[in-house]
């Protein structure tokens, strides 16, 4: 019934980003960046507010055009969103007029799927979120959480190459959070999905991610690639765990004192 598609990998060439703002004033955001993210891996970009990360995110989405440089699926150039790369916001980004499978099935219908199998498959990706009860509710009685699990069930279930995550649990309490880490990795370890996650949160990342690309202050180039060479399920209690916290921590602390312009060691990274 679902039409698998593979995943397919990211290539960034030599993209920057400088915007003007209305003033007249040019904004650089990101310098030139150059990063490859395999087929199935899952990446997330750490760095201080506002050093580009949304904006590298965006550009990968197809909504932002980059200043220079070339962003790839494969081999096919990023020119404007496409189905084939799902997204998921902080502020998930529901149509509050429809029900929650109509949500999930949004996607599917632009893919031209047919009504029964668009049902199927909305309840298919439902029941993976757990969410198969609150098929017909409105989006507004579910809590956050629950309105996050919808938003990652509709990315899931176009079934896209790539799926580009922006803060997706930055606005839910901390038990919540873990809770939608765990379901993300178990449907992500199922679909074997590329995934490229932007995150405040170092423990999040540590979790989560294949890679973690470190970030500079604005403008934004990338400062640190680091490779978590740890097993899932992941101890966040483990000193493994805290190892890989600590040089995430260190990457980022100079560019944080950077950002508001202390000394490192005034910086109370974690
Ligand atoms: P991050 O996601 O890391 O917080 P952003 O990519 O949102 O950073 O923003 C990077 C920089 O670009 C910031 O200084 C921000 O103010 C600026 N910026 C983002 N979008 C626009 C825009 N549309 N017009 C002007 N400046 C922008």
């Amino acid at each position: 019934m679902m039409t698998k598609s593979t995943a397919k990998g990211l290539s960034i060439r030599g993209i920057a980003k400088t915007y003007e703002t209305r003033s007249g004033d040019l904004v650089e955001a990101v310098t030139p960046v150059d990063f490859d993210v395999a087929p199935g891996e899952f990446v997330s970009l750490v760095g201080p507010s506002g050093c580009g990360k949304s904006t590298l995110l965006n550009i990968l989405a197809g909504f932002v055009e980059p200043s220079e440089g070339q962003a790839f699926v494969g081999d096919q150039p990023i020119l404007a969103p496409n189905i084939d790369r799902g997204m998921v916001f902080q502020d998930y980004a529901l149509f509050p007029w429809l029900s929650v499978i109509e949500n999930v099935e949004f996607g599917l219908e632009r893919k031209g799927i047919r009504k029964r199998q668009r049902r199927d498959i909305a309840l298919h990706y439902l029941s993976t979120v757990g969410l198969e009860d609150f098929a017909t509710k409105r989006t507004h009685e579910l809590s956050g959480g629950m309105k996050q699990r919808v938003a990652i069930a509709r990315a899931f279930a176009t079934e896209p190459s790539i799926i580009l995550m922006d803060e997706p649990f930055g606005a839910l309490d901390a038990l919540t959070r873990r809770f939608l880490q765990t379901q993300l990795l178990r449907i992500w370890q199922e679909h074997k999905k590329t995934i490229v996650f932007v995150t405040h949160s170092v423990p999040e990342a540590v979790t989560l991610s294949d890679r973690i690309v470190v970030m500079t202050a604005r403008p934004g180039r990338f400062k640190a690639v680091l490779d978590i060479g740890l097993d899932h399920p992941r101890d966040f209690r483990s000193d493994e765990f805290h190892a890989y916290e600590r040089q995430v921590y260190e990457q980022l602390d100079e560019e944080l004192a950077k950002t508001f312009n202390l000394k490192e060691t005034d910086v109370a990274a974690g």
